[in-house]
């Protein structure tokens, strides 16, 4: 049986994923500020910290899969601390947990949204490392009027974070298959509030094209992160992989 750990598990992509994994068999140890086996605030350093401790505890030591998958879409800082450092913290702190397992796999959620408009400043503040400085410049862009670019930026860095790492002995060279998905707009609670009237569905539809069967379930996404965390995911390495209904292809073309 594999043990599979999903951050955000309590809700929207997250339960779609865990519950996906539980029928096929598979362990899942849920995170999440509620409704988890592991209840941890990843917005903190402690948190962090104390999430890898309760899973190394609730694990034995040795995990199969990490889906990094929290998150939030609010224009603060708090969501630079959730989307772009407790992301990072998650898999940067249980890859010592994958390195027992005979098929280790991880996965990340960024987003369609790092396709957007977004503060080169705050992606460069982010990957550079130092989250007081991050924080602080999203709280610029909130002071600003901007602050609708920190979800898009922290998901550029989110990105480009796991572009950087893929390749690289601790990832690729130790076996273990690092990627993201890419979703457009899933009906979660997340974007509940973004999506409830006609005329919202229609301007988002400006924001966010989605030529392919519209907005989609959370378990559209979830079946890709559950591929991507399975043995059958031998290969592909380092890739976001849109689940976005076209919006891709819309915004980007033909370039490659
Ligand atoms: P959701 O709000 O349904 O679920 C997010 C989960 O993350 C919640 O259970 C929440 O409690 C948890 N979480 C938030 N802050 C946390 C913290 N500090 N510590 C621990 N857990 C925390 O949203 P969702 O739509 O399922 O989003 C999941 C992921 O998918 C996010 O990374 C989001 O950015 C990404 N995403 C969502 C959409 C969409 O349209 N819904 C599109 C692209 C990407």
């Amino acid at each position: 049986m594999r043990t599979v750990v999903i951050t955000g598990s309590a809700s929207g992509i997250g339960l779609a994923t865990a519950e996906i994994l539980r029928d096929r068999g598979d362990r899942v140890i849920g995170v999440d500020l509620h409704d988890a086996e592991v209840v941890a605030d990843l917005s903190t350093v402690a948190g962090r910290a104390a999430m890898v401790e309760d899973v190394r505890a609730l694990s034995g030591g040795t995990i199969d899969a990490v889906v990094a998958n929290a998150g939030l879409a609010l224009s603060s800082p708090a969501t630079v601390a959730v989307n772009f450092y407790g992301c990072v913290a998650t898999l940067d702190g249980l890859r010592p947990l994958l390195v027992g397992s005979s098929a280790p796999r991880a996965a990340l959620t960024s987003s369609m949204a790092s396709l957007m408009p977004h503060d080169d400043l705050l992606v460069e503040l982010a990957l550079a490392g130092d989250e007081s400085k991050a924080l602080e410049r999203a709280q610029e862009l909130v002071d600003a009027d901007l602050g609708a670019l920190i979800y898009s930026s922290t998901k550029v860095a989110l990105s480009r974070w796991m572009r950087r790492h893929a390749a690289t002995p601790e990832w690729a060279g130790t076996g273990i298959p690092l990627n993201g998905i890419g979703p457009g707009i899933v009906e979660t609670p997340m974007t509940a509030d973004l999506i409830a009237s006609e005329e919202q569905r229609a301007a988002m539809a400006d924001v966010v094209p989605m030529p392919l069967n519209g907005y989609m379930q959370a378990e559209v996404p979830a079946r890709l992160l559950a591929w991507l965390v399975s043995e059958e995911n031998t290969h592909v390495c380092g890739q976001l992989v849109f689940v976005d209904g076209g919006s891709d292809v819309v915004i980007r073309g033909d370039s490659t």
